[in-house]
């Protein structure tokens, strides 16, 4: 290896982060609660941490921490945060990397005056970044890439905040969608290839930026148009601006935001989530019309793609799974003592519905294969006679470099096991995975203003060059 710094390579394989971000331009009363409404509804893409900083065209006023946003923020805090322009954020991050230190926004203060950002996706070429910068006599205080650009950004020249980051974004490479806020302008950019998601809406005179369309429904926003890839939008007294940053390439919408991560409510480039992923499940059934009394599906994400598996194979859809909404990503796991006895705390089957059944059981993924195999085997303790998976995606051979947390390369029972494979480790009676061809087709049948998916978990075809990789393994 080129570069002898151990710490370049032991988080490529690791998981990465799925955030979500929120920004208003608005000249209301109550900006931070407007934005804590905003995050409130991307909660599903970060429990971890929270934070809003708000700008009132000379000063932030910042508020953050760890936890779900009803932890983090409350009534008296949230009308502390006033002014006309803010951004959110809400982390999702893995092991060891959920310190108080990484909670977003990032905010800084140098030559161009007080900034702070908040950033959706993975830079491919951070470890490089970083170490051109520590080289150069950088020190930095967080492990995220919002902290490579604020220093990218300190390093240049230009006189003010657009221009800075006219120069500056051309050098991150993988997939973003940044805000960026100064007391009295929002920015909002999205890479090249579009991997991640940011959509602009309409509240009174102001302007919105989310991940996600449904914080526009939480707040009473009009929809107005997806930034487009390699997009940048500033919006301040003067209005709203678009400016090129980076010249569009292949546009590459990550699919799992469809198949798993986007909530169902939400329209990414038009296509709304619940009607791919019930096209999904109806793709699934066509490829695999298994022959059972009953279907039903993983809560929550995988309803939509098995109400799609019921209409299609005429098979009644039940409720055989029901979630405790109430455990979160750090409950307490029972001790293995505890698990003997039964204990179970996430899910629990509807014995009365599963007794005696032959089931179709729907899931929208298999990364490591311990859900499916837990699941199945709860079922066949409560009676089901058999239960065939189809899984409403292909079989995720490839780590996620660009965002999303799937696991390393050596955790995916898609990269290990060929299907046959993978039923006899979960014991289903049988397996199905959606085939990529059919992934495609369904979500490109709900219409939608724009096509080209990024693809990589299933197919290692990465939109991007993997810099760091490259750059360490040189
Ligand atoms: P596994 O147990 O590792 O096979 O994970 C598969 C289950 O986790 C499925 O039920 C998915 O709905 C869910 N899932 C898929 N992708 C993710 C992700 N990136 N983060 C958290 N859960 C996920």
């Amino acid at each position: 290896m080129c570069h002898e710094l151990n710490n370049i390579t032991e988080n490529f394989d690791k998981p990465k982060d799925e955030c979500g971000v929120f920004g208003a331009f608005a000249p209301i009363d109550e900006i931070g609660k407007l934005t804590y409404y905003g995050l409130y509804a991307l909660q599903h893409r970060g429990q971890e941490s929270a934070g809003i900083v708000t700008g009132d065209g000379e000063n932030f006023r910042i508020q953050k921490g760890l936890g779900l946003c009803n932890e983090v923020f409350d009534d008296k805090g949230l009308s502390e945060l006033t002014g006309k322009v803010s951004i959110g954020h809400v982390r999702y991050s893995t092991s060891g990397d959920s310190s108080i230190n990484n909670t977003q926004p990032l905010y800084i203060s140098g030559r161009l005056g007080k900034l702070a950002f908040s950033h959706n996706g993975n830079l491919v070429n951070s470890k490089k970044l970083k170490y051109e910068l520590e080289e150069e006599g950088t020190i930095f205080q967080t492990t995220t890439d919002s902290e490579i650009l604020a220093h990218l950004i300190a390093k240049s020249k230009k006189d003010n905040i657009v221009d800075a980051l006219k120069e500056t974004i051309p050098e991150i490479k993988g997939s973003y969608s940044f805000l960026v806020v100064t007391p009295s302008k929002l920015i909002g950019i999205r890479d090249p290839n579009g991997i991640r998601p940011l959509s602009l809406g309409k509240i009174g005179e102001g302007y919105v930026l989310a991940s996600e369309t449904c914080a526009f429904d939480t707040i009473g926003a009009r929809f107005v148009r997806d930034i487009d890839p390699g997009e940048m939008v500033v919006i301040d007294e003067q209005g709203i601006r678009s400016i090129d940053v980076m010249e569009e390439q292949k546009s590459s919408l990550c699919i799992f935001e469809y198949i798993y991560l986007s909530r169902p409510d939400s329209n990414l480039y038009g296509r709304n989530v619940h009607l791919v992923r019930k096209e999904l499940g109806r793709q699934l059934a066509r490829e695999y019309p298994v022959k059972a009394d009953v279907v039903t599906g993983v809560p929550d994400s995988s309803l939509s793609a098995a109400s799609g598996v019921s209409e299609e194979l005429g098979i009644s859809y039940e409720m055989g799974l029901i979630k405790n909404r109430y455990v979160g990503r750090t409950f307490i796991q029972p001790t293995q003592k505890l698990r003997e006895l039964g204990v179970k705390l996430k899910l629990n089957p509807v014995n009365q519905t599963v007794d005696r059944q032959r089931l179709i059981l729907v899931d929208d993924s298999i990364v490591r294969g311990t859900t499916s195999m837990k699941i199945v085997q709860m079922l066949k303790d409560a009676g089901a006679k058999e239960v065939h998976v189809l899984i409403s995606s292909p079989p995720i051979t490839h780590p996620c470099y660009l965002g999303i947390d799937t696991s390393s390369k050596g955790e995916l029972i898609g990269a290990e096991k060929d299907t046959e494979g993978i039923r006899e480790a979960i014991g289903a009676d049988s397996l199905g995975f959606l085939s990529k061809e059919g992934m495609i087709k369904a979500v490109e049948s709900i219409g939608g203003t724009k096509g080209g998916f990024c693809t990589a978990c299933f197919d290692g075809d990465y939109p991007t060059k993997l810099v760091d990789i490259e750059w360490a393994g040189c």
